[in-house]
Protein backbone atom coordinates (compact mmCIF):
# COMPACT_ATOMS: atom_id res chain seq x y z
CA UNK A 1 0.00 0.00 0.00
CA UNK A 2 1.39 3.52 -0.88
CA UNK A 3 0.94 5.99 1.85
CA UNK A 4 -0.98 8.70 0.56
CA UNK A 5 -0.80 12.55 0.54
CA UNK A 6 -3.40 13.57 2.10
CA UNK A 7 -6.94 12.07 3.18
CA UNK A 8 -9.88 13.34 4.37
CA UNK A 9 -11.44 12.88 7.87
CA UNK A 10 -14.79 13.46 9.57
CA UNK A 11 -14.55 13.90 13.24
CA UNK A 12 -17.57 12.26 13.99
CA UNK A 13 -20.90 14.81 14.05
CA UNK A 14 -20.61 15.75 10.15
CA UNK A 15 -22.90 13.00 9.49
CA UNK A 16 -25.36 14.11 11.69
CA UNK A 17 -25.56 17.45 10.69
CA UNK A 18 -25.85 16.98 6.96
CA UNK A 19 -28.99 14.80 8.53
CA UNK A 20 -30.73 17.63 10.46
CA UNK A 21 -29.71 20.17 7.88
CA UNK A 22 -31.98 18.14 5.37
CA UNK A 23 -34.50 17.49 7.42
CA UNK A 24 -34.42 21.33 8.76
CA UNK A 25 -36.66 22.44 5.63
CA UNK A 26 -33.69 24.95 4.99
CA UNK A 27 -30.70 23.57 3.04
CA UNK A 28 -30.16 26.44 0.89
CA UNK A 29 -27.27 28.62 2.22
CA UNK A 30 -27.64 30.96 5.38
CA UNK A 31 -28.96 28.42 7.41
CA UNK A 32 -29.13 27.39 10.94
CA UNK A 33 -25.46 25.93 10.59
CA UNK A 34 -23.95 29.00 8.39
CA UNK A 35 -25.16 30.92 11.10
CA UNK A 36 -23.47 29.21 13.92
CA UNK A 37 -20.16 29.18 11.84
CA UNK A 38 -20.44 32.63 11.85
CA UNK A 39 -20.53 33.02 15.44
CA UNK A 40 -17.84 30.01 16.35
CA UNK A 41 -15.54 31.48 13.87
CA UNK A 42 -16.26 35.35 15.13
CA UNK A 43 -15.83 34.45 18.86
CA UNK A 44 -13.05 31.62 18.82
CA UNK A 45 -10.81 34.06 16.65
CA UNK A 46 -11.55 37.39 17.22
CA UNK A 47 -12.96 38.14 13.80
CA UNK A 48 -15.33 40.91 13.27
CA UNK A 49 -17.65 39.84 11.14
CA UNK A 50 -18.06 36.28 8.84
CA UNK A 51 -19.24 34.86 5.65
CA UNK A 52 -18.68 31.83 4.74
CA UNK A 53 -18.20 30.90 0.72
CA UNK A 54 -18.17 27.50 -1.38
CA UNK A 55 -14.46 28.26 -1.68
CA UNK A 56 -11.49 30.90 -0.44
CA UNK A 57 -11.09 31.77 -4.25
CA UNK A 58 -14.67 33.00 -3.41
CA UNK A 59 -13.63 34.66 -0.34
CA UNK A 60 -11.14 36.29 -2.47
CA UNK A 61 -13.69 37.69 -5.55
CA UNK A 62 -16.10 39.05 -2.85
CA UNK A 63 -13.03 40.87 -1.20
CA UNK A 64 -11.79 42.22 -4.55
CA UNK A 65 -15.47 43.35 -5.37
CA UNK A 66 -16.20 44.64 -2.04
CA UNK A 67 -12.78 47.12 -2.25
CA UNK A 68 -13.76 48.06 -5.95
CA UNK A 69 -10.96 47.46 -7.63
CA UNK A 70 -10.95 48.86 -10.73
CA UNK A 71 -8.71 48.21 -14.22
CA UNK A 72 -5.00 49.61 -13.89
CA UNK A 73 -5.25 49.52 -9.92
CA UNK A 74 -1.96 47.50 -8.31
CA UNK A 75 -1.74 44.46 -6.59
CA UNK A 76 1.16 42.92 -4.50
CA UNK A 77 0.98 39.48 -3.49
CA UNK A 78 3.73 36.72 -3.55
CA UNK A 79 4.33 34.53 -6.16
CA UNK A 80 5.02 31.72 -4.25
CA UNK A 81 1.04 31.13 -3.86
CA UNK A 82 -1.91 29.07 -5.63
CA UNK A 83 -3.76 30.84 -8.16
CA UNK A 84 -6.39 31.75 -6.57
CA UNK A 85 -4.82 34.21 -4.66
CA UNK A 86 -4.21 35.94 -7.79
CA UNK A 87 -7.26 35.13 -10.22
CA UNK A 88 -10.04 37.03 -8.36
CA UNK A 89 -7.99 40.54 -9.10
CA UNK A 90 -7.53 39.19 -12.42
CA UNK A 91 -11.07 39.18 -13.51
CA UNK A 92 -11.53 42.87 -12.26
CA UNK A 93 -9.03 43.86 -14.86
CA UNK A 94 -6.12 44.60 -11.82
CA UNK A 95 -2.42 44.74 -12.61
CA UNK A 96 -0.66 42.31 -10.36
CA UNK A 97 2.53 42.66 -9.03
CA UNK A 98 4.50 39.50 -7.99
CA UNK A 99 6.86 40.03 -4.98
CA UNK A 100 9.55 37.57 -4.03
CA UNK A 101 9.72 34.92 -0.67
CA UNK A 102 12.11 35.81 2.16
CA UNK A 103 15.48 34.40 1.98
CA UNK A 104 14.63 31.77 4.91
CA UNK A 105 10.65 31.21 4.46
CA UNK A 106 8.60 30.70 1.35
CA UNK A 107 5.95 33.63 2.81
CA UNK A 108 6.73 37.05 1.27
CA UNK A 109 9.58 39.20 1.69
CA UNK A 110 8.18 42.02 3.69
CA UNK A 111 11.23 44.16 3.30
CA UNK A 112 11.42 43.88 -0.38
CA UNK A 113 7.42 44.76 -1.00
CA UNK A 114 7.80 48.68 -0.06
CA UNK A 115 10.01 49.33 -3.54
CA UNK A 116 6.98 47.50 -5.51
CA UNK A 117 4.14 49.91 -3.81
CA UNK A 118 3.02 52.83 -6.49
CA UNK A 119 0.49 55.22 -6.54
CA UNK A 120 -1.69 52.89 -7.96
CA UNK A 121 -1.29 50.36 -5.35
CA UNK A 122 -4.56 49.73 -3.38
CA UNK A 123 -4.23 45.77 -2.23
CA UNK A 124 -1.93 44.15 -0.42
CA UNK A 125 -2.32 40.18 -0.43
CA UNK A 126 0.05 37.87 2.23
CA UNK A 127 -0.18 33.90 2.22
CA UNK A 128 0.56 32.54 5.56
CA UNK A 129 2.53 29.74 3.87
CA UNK A 130 2.72 26.36 5.36
CA UNK A 131 -0.02 28.16 8.46
CA UNK A 132 3.30 30.12 9.57
CA UNK A 133 2.61 34.07 9.85
CA UNK A 134 3.90 36.91 8.12
CA UNK A 135 5.31 39.67 10.28
CA UNK A 136 2.18 41.49 10.66
CA UNK A 137 3.25 44.11 12.05
CA UNK A 138 5.19 45.60 9.70
CA UNK A 139 2.42 44.64 6.70
CA UNK A 140 0.06 46.54 9.00
CA UNK A 141 2.31 49.60 8.76
CA UNK A 142 2.84 49.59 5.33
CA UNK A 143 -0.78 49.08 4.81
CA UNK A 144 -1.52 52.22 7.30
CA UNK A 145 1.42 54.17 5.35
CA UNK A 146 0.45 54.03 1.89
CA UNK A 147 -3.35 53.49 2.45
CA UNK A 148 -3.38 50.06 1.22
CA UNK A 149 -6.37 47.15 1.98
CA UNK A 150 -4.58 43.94 3.30
CA UNK A 151 -5.83 40.67 2.42
CA UNK A 152 -4.66 38.08 4.23
CA UNK A 153 -4.62 34.35 2.73
CA UNK A 154 -5.46 31.91 5.62
CA UNK A 155 -6.34 28.94 3.66
CA UNK A 156 -2.90 27.01 5.20
CA UNK A 157 -3.26 29.38 8.10
CA UNK A 158 -6.70 28.41 10.18
CA UNK A 159 -5.93 27.97 14.12
CA UNK A 160 -2.57 29.68 13.72
CA UNK A 161 -1.98 33.17 15.66
CA UNK A 162 0.74 35.98 15.12
CA UNK A 163 1.68 37.18 18.82
CA UNK A 164 -0.91 35.19 20.05
CA UNK A 165 -3.88 36.71 17.57
CA UNK A 166 -5.40 34.71 15.51
CA UNK A 167 -4.04 34.89 12.04
CA UNK A 168 -6.92 36.21 9.60
CA UNK A 169 -7.53 38.93 12.12
CA UNK A 170 -5.37 41.47 11.36
CA UNK A 171 -6.33 42.41 7.49
CA UNK A 172 -9.14 44.13 6.65
CA UNK A 173 -9.98 40.92 4.98
CA UNK A 174 -8.98 37.23 5.62
CA UNK A 175 -9.86 34.52 3.35
CA UNK A 176 -10.13 31.36 4.56
CA UNK A 177 -10.33 27.72 2.59
CA UNK A 178 -12.26 24.48 3.80
CA UNK A 179 -10.81 22.13 0.60
CA UNK A 180 -10.22 18.94 1.08
CA UNK A 181 -6.33 19.33 1.76
CA UNK A 182 -6.83 22.11 4.26
CA UNK A 183 -6.51 21.38 8.37
CA UNK A 184 -10.72 21.64 7.99
CA UNK A 185 -12.52 20.27 5.42
CA UNK A 186 -15.81 20.45 3.88
CA UNK A 187 -14.31 18.98 0.63
CA UNK A 188 -14.88 22.56 -0.72
CA UNK A 189 -15.78 25.64 1.33
CA UNK A 190 -14.62 28.51 2.15
CA UNK A 191 -14.85 31.92 4.25
CA UNK A 192 -14.55 35.46 3.82
CA UNK A 193 -13.21 37.55 7.41
CA UNK A 194 -14.16 41.13 7.42
CA UNK A 195 -12.11 42.97 10.03
CA UNK A 196 -12.65 46.61 9.29
CA UNK A 197 -16.20 47.80 9.48
CA UNK A 198 -16.76 49.78 6.69
CA UNK A 199 -17.29 46.96 4.45
CA UNK A 200 -19.99 44.92 5.95
CA UNK A 201 -23.14 46.26 4.79
CA UNK A 202 -22.05 45.98 1.53
CA UNK A 203 -20.78 42.79 2.03
CA UNK A 204 -24.25 41.30 2.98
CA UNK A 205 -25.53 42.44 -0.18
CA UNK A 206 -22.62 41.67 -2.35
CA UNK A 207 -23.04 38.04 -1.02
CA UNK A 208 -26.36 37.40 -2.13
CA UNK A 209 -25.87 38.24 -5.22
CA UNK A 210 -25.98 42.16 -5.24
CA UNK A 211 -29.78 42.15 -3.14
CA UNK A 212 -30.92 43.22 -0.20
CA UNK A 213 -32.17 40.09 0.63
CA UNK A 214 -31.13 39.87 4.74
CA UNK A 215 -31.94 43.42 5.46
CA UNK A 216 -35.79 42.18 3.36
CA UNK A 217 -35.64 39.28 5.97
CA UNK A 218 -35.10 41.38 8.68
CA UNK A 219 -37.92 43.78 7.91
CA UNK A 220 -35.67 46.79 7.44
CA UNK A 221 -36.96 47.24 3.96
CA UNK A 222 -40.27 45.98 2.30
CA UNK A 223 -38.94 44.83 -1.27
CA UNK A 224 -36.08 42.46 -1.89
CA UNK A 225 -34.68 44.28 -4.59
CA UNK A 226 -31.33 44.59 -7.13
CA UNK A 227 -29.12 47.10 -5.35
CA UNK A 228 -25.33 45.93 -6.41
CA UNK A 229 -23.29 44.14 -8.12
CA UNK A 230 -22.61 40.98 -6.41
CA UNK A 231 -22.59 36.98 -7.12
CA UNK A 232 -23.62 33.68 -5.48
CA UNK A 233 -21.17 32.61 -3.28
CA UNK A 234 -23.17 31.15 0.09
CA UNK A 235 -22.78 27.35 0.90
CA UNK A 236 -25.49 25.48 1.14
CA UNK A 237 -26.46 24.92 4.75
CA UNK A 238 -25.66 21.05 4.53
CA UNK A 239 -21.71 22.23 3.72
CA UNK A 240 -22.17 24.63 6.80
CA UNK A 241 -23.02 21.66 8.99
CA UNK A 242 -20.00 19.88 7.85
CA UNK A 243 -17.96 22.95 8.66
CA UNK A 244 -19.47 22.80 12.05
CA UNK A 245 -19.06 19.64 12.84
CA UNK A 246 -15.12 19.82 12.13
CA UNK A 247 -15.14 22.94 14.22
CA UNK A 248 -16.46 20.80 16.81
CA UNK A 249 -13.21 19.04 17.29
CA UNK A 250 -10.74 21.67 16.15
CA UNK A 251 -8.69 20.90 19.36
CA UNK A 252 -8.17 17.31 18.50
CA UNK A 253 -7.76 18.01 14.82
CA UNK A 254 -4.85 20.45 15.96
CA UNK A 255 -3.29 18.50 18.28
CA UNK A 256 -2.82 15.59 16.43
CA UNK A 257 -1.62 17.55 13.27
CA UNK A 258 0.84 19.14 15.70
CA UNK A 259 1.95 15.89 16.79
CA UNK A 260 2.93 14.53 13.58
CA UNK A 261 4.34 17.82 12.59
CA UNK A 262 6.91 17.17 15.69
CA UNK A 263 7.67 13.45 15.16
CA UNK A 264 8.67 14.85 11.34
CA UNK A 265 10.42 17.07 12.88
CA UNK A 266 12.70 15.18 15.68
CA UNK A 267 12.72 12.19 13.30
CA UNK A 268 14.39 14.29 10.47
CA UNK A 269 16.74 16.86 12.41
CA UNK A 270 19.70 14.63 12.73
CA UNK A 271 19.91 14.78 9.03
CA UNK A 272 19.47 18.41 8.75
CA UNK A 273 22.39 19.04 11.61
CA UNK A 274 24.33 17.30 8.99
CA UNK A 275 23.88 19.42 6.30
CA UNK A 276 21.81 17.19 4.16
CA UNK A 277 18.49 18.83 3.98
CA UNK A 278 16.78 22.06 5.77
CA UNK A 279 13.62 22.13 7.87
CA UNK A 280 11.23 24.69 7.96
CA UNK A 281 12.20 27.06 11.28
CA UNK A 282 9.12 29.02 12.93
CA UNK A 283 10.03 32.82 13.41
CA UNK A 284 9.46 33.49 17.58
CA UNK A 285 6.05 35.51 16.80
CA UNK A 286 4.33 32.42 14.67
CA UNK A 287 2.79 29.46 15.70
CA UNK A 288 2.81 25.69 14.34
CA UNK A 289 -0.46 24.87 13.05
CA UNK A 290 0.10 21.61 11.54
CA UNK A 291 -1.10 22.35 8.59
CA UNK A 292 1.95 20.85 6.31
CA UNK A 293 5.37 19.34 6.73
CA UNK A 294 7.90 20.31 4.19
CA UNK A 295 11.89 19.84 3.74
CA UNK A 296 14.07 21.51 1.35
CA UNK A 297 16.92 19.88 -0.35
CA UNK A 298 20.07 21.39 -1.94
CA UNK A 299 19.14 21.62 -5.51
CA UNK A 300 15.99 20.59 -7.65
CA UNK A 301 17.72 17.24 -9.47
CA UNK A 302 18.28 16.11 -5.56
CA UNK A 303 14.40 16.94 -4.93
CA UNK A 304 13.22 15.37 -7.52
CA UNK A 305 15.58 12.12 -6.84
CA UNK A 306 14.45 12.10 -3.49
CA UNK A 307 10.44 12.55 -4.45
CA UNK A 308 11.04 9.52 -7.10
CA UNK A 309 12.41 7.14 -4.36
CA UNK A 310 9.85 8.05 -2.14
CA UNK A 311 7.05 7.43 -4.75
CA UNK A 312 8.88 4.59 -5.60
CA UNK A 313 8.86 2.96 -2.04
CA UNK A 314 5.47 3.19 -1.65
CA UNK A 315 5.54 7.11 -0.50
CA UNK A 316 3.51 9.87 -1.79
CA UNK A 317 5.56 12.73 -1.58
CA UNK A 318 4.68 15.95 -3.91
CA UNK A 319 6.40 19.16 -4.98
CA UNK A 320 4.25 22.63 -4.67
CA UNK A 321 4.14 26.09 -6.00
CA UNK A 322 5.36 26.95 -9.73
CA UNK A 323 5.92 30.95 -8.88
CA UNK A 324 3.03 32.41 -10.94
CA UNK A 325 5.29 35.37 -12.40
CA UNK A 326 6.87 32.30 -14.29
CA UNK A 327 2.87 30.63 -15.45
CA UNK A 328 2.23 30.42 -19.25
CA UNK A 329 -0.56 32.53 -17.90
CA UNK A 330 1.26 35.12 -16.57
CA UNK A 331 4.71 35.32 -17.75
CA UNK A 332 3.62 37.57 -20.63
CA UNK A 333 2.57 39.65 -18.02
CA UNK A 334 5.36 40.42 -15.91
CA UNK A 335 8.09 42.67 -15.09
CA UNK A 336 10.76 41.20 -15.88
CA UNK A 337 12.15 41.44 -12.23
CA UNK A 338 13.77 37.68 -11.08
CA UNK A 339 12.30 36.53 -7.94
CA UNK A 340 15.07 34.36 -7.10
CA UNK A 341 13.94 33.37 -3.78
CA UNK A 342 9.78 32.18 -5.48
CA UNK A 343 11.91 29.84 -7.69
CA UNK A 344 14.29 28.43 -5.03
CA UNK A 345 11.44 27.52 -2.87
CA UNK A 346 9.69 25.76 -5.93
CA UNK A 347 12.63 23.34 -7.26
CA UNK A 348 13.60 22.73 -3.82
CA UNK A 349 10.53 22.10 -1.43
CA UNK A 350 9.37 18.51 -0.67
CA UNK A 351 6.25 18.09 0.81
CA UNK A 352 5.32 14.22 2.84
CA UNK A 353 2.54 13.08 3.47
CA UNK A 354 0.30 14.42 6.25
CA UNK A 355 -3.10 14.21 7.36
CA UNK A 356 -5.06 13.76 10.82
CA UNK A 357 -5.36 9.80 10.56
CA UNK A 358 -1.71 9.45 9.60
CA UNK A 359 -0.02 6.86 12.68
CA UNK A 360 3.21 8.00 13.95
CA UNK A 361 4.46 4.56 13.01
CA UNK A 362 3.83 5.55 9.54
CA UNK A 363 5.67 9.09 10.05
CA UNK A 364 9.00 6.69 11.29
CA UNK A 365 8.65 4.74 8.17
CA UNK A 366 8.66 7.92 5.84
CA UNK A 367 11.60 9.09 7.63
CA UNK A 368 13.51 5.73 7.41
CA UNK A 369 13.06 6.25 3.70
CA UNK A 370 14.46 10.00 3.97
CA UNK A 371 17.43 7.93 5.88
CA UNK A 372 17.81 5.07 3.50
CA UNK A 373 17.96 7.82 0.63
CA UNK A 374 20.87 9.23 1.78
CA UNK A 375 22.41 5.97 3.02
CA UNK A 376 22.12 6.97 6.45
CA UNK A 377 21.21 4.67 9.33
CA UNK A 378 17.88 5.35 10.39
C1 LIG B 1 -6.07 26.05 -1.23
C2 LIG B 1 -5.59 27.44 -1.39
C3 LIG B 1 -6.41 28.44 -1.94
C4 LIG B 1 -7.72 28.16 -2.61
O1 LIG B 1 -8.67 27.58 -1.83
P1 LIG B 1 -10.05 27.11 -2.50
O2 LIG B 1 -10.92 26.95 -1.30
O3 LIG B 1 -9.78 25.81 -3.20
O4 LIG B 1 -10.53 28.17 -3.41
C5 LIG B 1 -5.94 29.74 -1.95
N1 LIG B 1 -4.73 30.06 -1.46
C6 LIG B 1 -3.91 29.12 -0.94
C7 LIG B 1 -2.59 29.55 -0.40
C8 LIG B 1 -4.31 27.78 -0.91
O5 LIG B 1 -3.48 26.85 -0.43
Amino acid sequence: MKIPFNKPWFAGNEIQHIVNAAYSGHISGNGAFTKKCHALFEEKYGLLKCFLTTSCTDAFEMAAMLIDLKPEDEVIMPSFTFVSTANPFILRGAVIRFADSSNNHPNIDVDGIEALITDKTRVLVVVHYAGVAVDMEKVMALSAKYGLFVIEDVAHAIDATYKAKALGSFGHFGAFSFHETKNISTGEGGMLAINDPQFIKRAEIVWEKGTNRAAFFRGEVDKYNWVDVGSSFLPSDIIAGVLYGQMQQIETIQAKRVEIWNRYHAQLKPLADKGLIYLPEIPDFATNNGHMFYLLLKDEEQRNALMDYLNNNNVHAVFHYLPLHKSQFFQGRHDGRQLPNAIRFSETLLRLPFFYELPIGFVDLICSKVYAYFNIKF
